[in-house]
């Protein structure tokens, strides 16, 4: 008797001419999330197999799958032959830990017609050979403690426990391609791995001050983009250094701009390499009145260097719930860990927090903004990152 992993999709079955598309891209991030871990990956009738996994290992694959975008639920299988003396003792094995007394019920699904037990009479059938067999277990169909899966397909029959609940959300890469702008704190790597579960895949640029930043505070965002990885597949972090362009705005800016006029040169930036690798969209923590730099006004001003969408899922979250988040993908604590951010470098000491376009472009004018710019996209340093790598922190 072999065991397979058998995954049912999430709301891919409602994307019509797309659905082939969708489940080629599924298999692909069920590749990549196995790693190392051999499978034999088949699509079949809606739903995908996972066969020929090494039995050491297949508790390990099922773990990674839980994290691939686009399950809705799935569960380890048993496959076996399409005979009703094999499917019976296969769904008795599977009741034995509950042989001391347990309520349970027989859930079977016939989707090969040929087979000659109709759906019902497979439940019932199954179920009541269960009971006899084993005399502390009952039947209740409607409460019951356990259930026992059995479907009836065109290759094999299928017999198994209740199904675990996947990530849900989109195949990861359905949704097209778009680029974090990450820091060290704890909303950006939120918000990259809810756009990523909308199907987005995501690209990172991270701004960093080196030395009024240390080493740390970027192996920190390298250590939270790795960490998105476990969900995301993989990602580039584009590291750009901003030191050249935070001194120019401390030596010839207002104070009380500085904020905004960095935030201006990050997302003109972000955009250029976003651009330059494919990516339709920018992607940021950003939330509504958290600090002086996330009002409207301070948004109108900072997206207004920008000409493709701006993503910000987490624009109307209460704060809390975006810390449960980063608890729950695990990039809380990394994100508390105490080092530095560039923005935290030259803040203001009173921003404005009611800006208008005329007044911050006025005050960058002393700058030569495209010198600047092209200046930090020459020596823009690429580091790939995929969760298999080692933690760096
Ligand atoms: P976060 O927790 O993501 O750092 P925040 O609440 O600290 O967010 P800000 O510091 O105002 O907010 O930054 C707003 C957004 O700007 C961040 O969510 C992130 O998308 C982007 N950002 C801030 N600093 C950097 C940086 N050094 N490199 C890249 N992006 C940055
Ligand atoms: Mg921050």
């Amino acid at each position: 008797m072999e065991h397979a992993i058998l995954i049912k999709y999430a709301e891919i079955h409602l994307k019509g001419l797309n659905r082939p598309f969708f489940e080629k891209k599924l298999v692909t991030n069920i590749r990549h999330a196995l790693g190392e871990i051999p499978g034999e990956i088949v699509r079949e009738q809606g739903r995908v197999f996972v066969y020929a996994i090494p039995e050491a290992s297949i508790e390990e694959a099922a773990l990674r799958l839980t994290r691939v975008f686009g399950i809705h639920s799935l569960c380890i299988t048993r496959c076996v032959e399409k005979d009703w003396e094999t499917i019976v003792e296969n769904a008795g094995a599977l009741m034995a830990p509950y042989a001391g007394g347990a309520t349970f019920k027989v859930f079977a699904r016939r989707a090969d017609k040929r087979f000659p037990m109709t759906s019902i009479q497979l439940s019932q059938e199954i179920g009541g050979r269960l009971a006899e067999a084993h005399p502390g277990v009952e039947v209740d169909v409607h409460h019951p403690e356990y259930t026992v899966y059995v479907e009836v397909r065109d290759l094999s029959a299928y017999v198994h426990g209740p199904a675990e609940p996947g990530a849900g959300g989109l195949p990861t890469g359905v949704g097209g391609r778009a680029m974090v702008l990450l820091s060290g704190g704890i909303d950006s790597p939120v918000a990259a791995y809810m756009m990523a579960k909308r199907g987005v895949e995501v690209e990172a640029v991270h701004f960093f001050s080196y030395p009024y930043t240390s080493q740390l505070a970027k192996d920190k965002v390298i250590e939270l983009a790795r960490l998105v990885t476990k969900y995301s597949g993989r990602m580039t972090v584009n590291v750009v250094s901003f030191t050249e362009i935070q001194e120019a705005i401390r030596d010839n800016c207002p104070e009380e701009f500085f904020t905004l006029i960095m935030r201006r040169f990050m997302m003109e930036i972000a955009q250029r390499i976003a651009k330059g690798d494919g990516c339709g969209a920018l992607i940021t923590g950003e939330n509504l009145g958290q600090v002086a730099s996330q009002t409207m006004e301070a948004m109108t001003v900072t997206g207004a260097v920008v000409d493709i969408p701006i993503f910000m899922p987490l624009v109307g979250m209460d704060k809390k719930d975006i810390i449960s988040i980063a608890r729950e993908i695990g990039t809380l604590d990394t994100s508390i860990l105490p080092y530095e951010d560039c923005c935290t470098v030259f803040t203001p000491k009173h921003p404005k927090t009611k800006p208008t376009l005329g007044q911050v472009v006025n005050a960058e004018k002393k700058l030569d903004r495209e010198a600047l710019i092209a200046r930090a996209l020459e020596n823009v340093e690429k580091i790939k990152v995929t969760y298999h790598d080692e933690p760096l922190l």
